[in-house]
């Protein structure tokens, strides 16, 4: 099977990682989004199959046991996330380059595992209380405010990490944003 490229994008809860992420899918059709298992609850407009697999605890652990996740993370406490090794093929054997929306340790755990043809690009805003805002106002169910502290604090630890990315993106304005995605991600793919 030929190998195609991967590009990584991560980055703190309400970066505009699913944005910039939606953007370039929409402008690259050589691109393909990495549909990632979680056994977090599925939120309103989400999509089975499409956005998530949304799985069980009992069958994600399953799958850890088999060997069948190319990378994992307990991103939140009891809710796994992870990449399947089959997303990967699926994707490169349809002749397309991946896409990731993915945490910080999971985008490292992929970048040290294909360090040749993959790009990884951390997306950040400026301020705690600009997160905080965005994360307030996203539609998602109730159970998910009850993890706004959560994905705060997280958010804090994330920024240490953004130095080991190829490229940090700090979005301030999004139109900006999604114009120097463009310019990244084109120069990686059409080198
Ligand atoms: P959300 O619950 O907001 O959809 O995602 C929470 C976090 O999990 C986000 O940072 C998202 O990028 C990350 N995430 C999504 N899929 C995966 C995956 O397959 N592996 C890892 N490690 N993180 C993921």
């Amino acid at each position: 099977m030929k190998k195609g490229k991967m590009i990584i994008l991560s980055g703190p809860s309400g970066s505009g990682k699913t944005t910039i992420s939606h953007y370039l899918l929409s402008k690259f059709p050589e691109l393909k989004f990495s549909i990632s298992c979680t056994t977090r609850s599925i939120r309103k407009n989400e999509v089975h199959g499409k956005d998530y697999y949304f799985l069980s605890t009992n069958s994600f652990i399953s799958k850890i046991k088999k060997y069948q996740f190319v990378e994992w993370e307990e991103v939140y406490p009891k809710l796994f996330y992870g990449t399947l090794k089959n997303e990967i093929y699926r994707i490169w054997k349809s002749n397309k380059h991946i896409l990731f929306d993915i945490d910080v340790k999971g985008g490292l755990n992929l970048k040290k595992q294909y360090p040749n043809n993959s790009l990884s690009i951390f997306i950040m805003v400026n301020s705690i209380k600009i997160l905080k805002k965005r994360l307030m106002t996203r539609n998602q169910k109730n159970s998910d405010y009850a993890n706004l502290n959560i994905r705060l604090n997280k958010a804090k630890e994330e920024k240490n990490y953004a130095k080991l990315f190829d490229f940090i993106l700090l979005n301030i304005d999004l139109h900006q944003t999604k114009k120097k995605a463009i310019q990244i991600v084109s120069d990686f793919i059409y080198e």
